[in-house]
């Protein structure tokens, strides 16, 4: 019996979240970009979590959330180690060509963080400047194809940030949101308006027609009765008490 319980086990570890039979929905994230996704202690809490749990609701699933690095978000649902893809994603023609994306949830852009004392005018005062970035995101893009030069990569806005505050980098390159975050309480620093429009989405394996029109179900459900707009207040205030990430 317990042979057979062993073997089970060991299946079910092996096939991962691409069996059929699956009882869980895996979400994967990168949980240093409050308010979508963040650690309140050990646990993986925010605006992309709910989603991805209400998603699991509908289908009647279990649910559970890891995080990697931003670069390796996507590459775990091609790989068939989670289900659905969530971090802050934005829709990208580049990123459409490996993953299928959900309807979006938020529209958003880029700002840029720079001291006061050396403040951000406009988009062709970057050219040739040391800019630091979170790796793989589209702010590392917008420095590659935009600006056409090499970023300083960190795992985090906020370890960005820090560069920032040290005078390794002279402007920082985020999503606003994580951006607005990194600046609270810091007197020295500030934002810029959007450099770019972006939107999020829920990224998943390509090739799944049903998986996708349950998300997007559930993002229409959760947009028409409110409760996306709730996370968000409800996440955005506590991210918001937050200081070191
Ligand atoms: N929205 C950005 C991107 O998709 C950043 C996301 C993130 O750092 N979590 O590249």
């Amino acid at each position: 019996m317990k042979k057979i319980a062993l073997v089970a086990l060991v299946a079910a570890t092996l096939c991962g979240c691409g069996q059929k039979d699956s009882d869980t929905i895996k979400m994967i994230t990168e949980a240093t970009f409050p308010p979508y996704e963040f650690l309140r202690g050990q646990e993986i809490v925010g605006i992309d979590v709910e989603i991805c749990r209400a998603v699991a609701q509908k289908l009647g699933k279990k649910f559970s959330c890891d995080t990697v690095d931003f670069d390796s978000v996507i590459p775990a649902v091609i790989s068939g180690k989670a289900h659905l893809a969530a971090a802050g994603i934005t829709v990208t023609e580049d990123r459409k060509k490996n993953v299928d994306f959900s309807d979006p949830y938020v529209k958003t852009g880029i700002v840029v963080i720079y001291k006061k004392d050396n403040p951000f005018t406009d988009k062709a005062q970057l050219k040739g400047r040391r800019i630091g970035v979170q790796a793989g995101t589209t702010s590392e893009a917008f420095v590659t194809d935009e600006l056409k030069q090499e970023p300083e990569r960190a795992k985090s806005p906020a370890e960005a940030v820090a560069a920032l505050k040290a005078g390794r980098v002279e402007f920082v390159i985020a999503d606003v949101d994580p951006a607005k975050n990194c600046v609270k309480g810091e007197e020295s620093l500030a934002l810029s308006d959007f450099i770019t429009s972006e939107e999020y989405a829920i990224a998943i394996k390509k090739g799944q027609p049903e998986l996708l029109q349950t998300i997007n179900e559930t993002i229409a459900e959760i947009k028409a009765d409110g409760r996306l707009a709730q996370w968000v207040k409800a996440y955005t205030e506590e991210a918001d008490k937050l200081k070191e990430l």
